[in-house]
């Protein structure tokens, strides 16, 4: 049996390259429970791998595709059985694993989470890494204490994938959210998603002197680190929380202060999407198949095919992708 993959691939003079190959099922890799793919998505992660860039990829050829969603095929493991539909994301398949762009998938069943009921595997992937860590956001925020009454949530990079499913999050469970977007062309399509203001990223971009600015926002999810996260742990009320998701500014946060812990007592909440434990991805996707609104959901993916993979890899690098990418890897 064969199957067909975006396969990266290094030649001799170090240049990586990405193309559709036809393989061998015997080229998979060891797992416990091997998945017809049905849809995968693109992240920014995706981006690096299918370039061969940020290290993330170590050994080539690879098949990247950090998260996919399927149909179970033969299972060795007694959670699964033929015709599961089943979702993966996270767990560093797509960058040290061989991952989601491709027709088959051989993982181990540890990664894998049933899918609910009411969620399509074309659903689940235009939700993907993005959605559940724009869930697991919302999720800390709640046990930080957040609620609609407590004032506006704030967003940063709104218009990219993380950004726009926790807008239509937030707004689905009545906060009234604030939207920062570096491109205002996106404006009518947050407002679609439940986004109420509008805010120019220019407005939050720089870093800023003073230790605090006027109390603004109840939470934030930030997509987008760097000077931007300083502003708004500036700018939270009394007792806010913001949840720190991204880095598409940069890793690093020249502006940092402790002052709004101190004097505020904001709190600063982690999120990783990629190790979290079984049981916590079941809740979350449990709340997203309840709290997610699928028609917005709908609203923000484009589909594509794995052969437009590698273009679509260098756009989402450059920030120029909106919403959610739905790959039909068929
Ligand atoms: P996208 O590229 O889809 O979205 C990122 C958005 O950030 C862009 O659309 C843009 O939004 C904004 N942005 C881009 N560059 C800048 C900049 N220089 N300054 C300010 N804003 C900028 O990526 P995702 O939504 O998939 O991921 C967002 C971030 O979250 C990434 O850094 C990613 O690595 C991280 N991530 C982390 C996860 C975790 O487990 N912690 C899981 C998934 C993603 P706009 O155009 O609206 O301004």
């Amino acid at each position: 049996m064969t199957f067909q993959a975006l396969l990266v691939e290094k030649g001799a003079d170090g240049a990586v390259s990405a193309n559709i190959r036809e393989l061998e099922d015997s080229r998979l890799p060891d797992g416990d429970v091997t998945v017809a793919v049905e849809y995968s998505t693109l992240n920014y992660k995706d981006g690096l791998c299918i370039n061969g860039k940020g290290g993330l990829v170590r050994t080539f050829p690879h098949v990247p595709g950090v998260d996919f969603s399927g149909t179970v095929e033969v299972s060795d493991d007694p959670r699964y059985r033929p015709g599961d539909r089943v979702v993966l994301t996270g767990w560093r398949v797509g960058e040290i694993w061989w991952g989601g762009f491709a027709t088959r998938a051989r993982v181990k069943a540890d990664w894998l989470v049933p899918l609910p009921e009411t969620i399509s595997t074309r659903q689940a992937m235009a939700i993907g890494t993005a959605g559940l860590t724009s869930m697991l956001s919302v999720i800390a925020l709640e046990k930080a204490g957040l609620s609609p009454l407590k004032g506006e949530a704030l967003v940063t990079g709104a218009a990219g994938g993380v950004g726009s499913v926790a807008v239509a999050l937030l707004a689905r469970l009545g906060y009234s959210v604030a939207a920062v977007t570096g491109r205002p062309e996106t404006a009518d399509y947050l407002k679609g998603l439940g986004a109420e203001t509008i805010i120019d990223r220019a407005e939050l971009a720089e870093a800023s002197s003073r230790p605090l600015e006027s109390e603004r926002w109840a939470g934030a999810v930030d997509a987008v680190g760097g000077d931007m996260l300083a502003r708004v742990l500036k700018q939270m009320k009394y007792d806010g929380a913001v949840a720190s998701v991204g880095l598409a500014a940069g890793a690093v946060v020249p502006s940092f202060t402790v002052i709004p812990f101190l004097l505020r007592g904001v709190s600063l909440l982690g999120i990783d999407s990629v190790m979290r434990p079984y049981d916590q991805r079941v809740d979350a996707w449990n709340r997203i198949a309840s709290d997610l609104p699928m028609d917005k959901l709908e609203a923000m993916v484009v589909e594509h095919r794995l052969s437009d993979l590698p273009e679509l890899a260098n756009l989402i690098l450059d920030g120029k992708v909106k919403g959610r990418v739905v790959v039909d890897v068929n």
